[in-house]
């Protein structure tokens, strides 16, 4: 058997734009539709999912036979990390080399089984990512980008560099697309408006989805308490939802090999 059928990149042109936020989120919305996921933080220099998901910072993977590392689970999901395995004191000098890890990581971690495994890439289409991108085994990709012009910049380049290696694009998600103020509900496009339609028309991708720009995810990430979690509820969750169903489509597509979801 498989440990891992689908390999998914999500990945952004720049830093800041979400990527994390929306690997992690992204991943939790597919396990809610019944898929057994892994979360690869390969974002080398800012390792933040353990964070975003709660994980102990003291907390170490545990060997697992075979020179391998158990995954550590958090909300369910099979975790791995920079994070886990250097202190925050270790300096980014020291990190730089440990890059070509991530792809290392990738491969030394005891995956139980997993329908999906989503990876958080590194911002930017350097080496790294494009070593990373060539080398992953990876089904498709999901570009992160704002609807800010200099953040459309930088995600037409991350596109660019997936089509150069052959890495379907699965689609864009636009992050920080709209702000309500929680006082009056006004409704202000900050960082502007459709770019990332524009760019997954330029491209014919498809737009999977737009994140409003929220406090609840900015302090749900901060707080280790995803907002599928611990706000159900939240709009934004069932935007989560219907991007990892389109996912699970554009993969089962590909493959049909995903099992079907069945709902109770
Ligand atoms: P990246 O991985 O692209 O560097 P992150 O996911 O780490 O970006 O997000 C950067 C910061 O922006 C984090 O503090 C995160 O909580 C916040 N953030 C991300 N998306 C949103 C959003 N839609 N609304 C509010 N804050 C957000």
């Amino acid at each position: 058997m498989q440990a891992v059928k689908h390999i998914v990149a999500v990945a952004s042109g720049k830093g800041g734009v979400g990527k994390s936020t929306t690997a992690v989120n992204l991943a939790l919305a597919a396990q809610a539709a019944g898929l057994r996921v892994g979360l690869l933080d390969a974002d080398i220099y800012g390792p933040s999912i353990g964070m975003m998901l709660g994980v102990d910072p003291a907390q170490r993977p545990a060997p697992a036979g075979d020179n391998k590392l158990a995954p550590v689970v958090a909300h369910g999901l099979q975790t791995m990390s920079m994070a886990y395995l250097v202190s925050d004191k270790t300096p980014m000098a020291w990190r730089g080399p440990m890059a070509g890890g991530a792809l290392q990581l990738l491969e030394q971690v005891a995956w139980q089984n997993l329908d999906l495994l989503v990876v958080d890439m590194p911002p930017g289409t350097g080496d790294i990512q494009l070593t990373l991108s060539q080398k992953a085994r990876l089904a498709g990709a999901v570009v992160v980008t704002t609807p800010q012009d200099i953040a459309l910049l930088d995600a037409r380049k991350a596109i660019e560099m997936f089509n150069k290696v052959a890495v379907p694009v699965l689609g864009i998600v636009e992050n920080m697309a709209v702000h309500h103020c929680s006082a009056c509900g006004h409704a202000e496009a900050i960082f502007g408006q459709a770019g990332g339609a524009q760019v997954a028309a330029d491209y014919a991708v498809p737009l999977l989805g737009q994140l409003p720009l929220d406090i609840a995810l900015r302090s749900a990430g901060d707080s280790g308490a995803p907002l599928l979690i611990s706000q159900p509820h939240h709009p934004a969750v069932a935007s989560y939802a219907a991007i990892a169903e389109q996912l699970r489509e554009a993969l089962a597509q590909a493959a049909s090999e995903l099992p079907e979801i069945v709902v109770e």
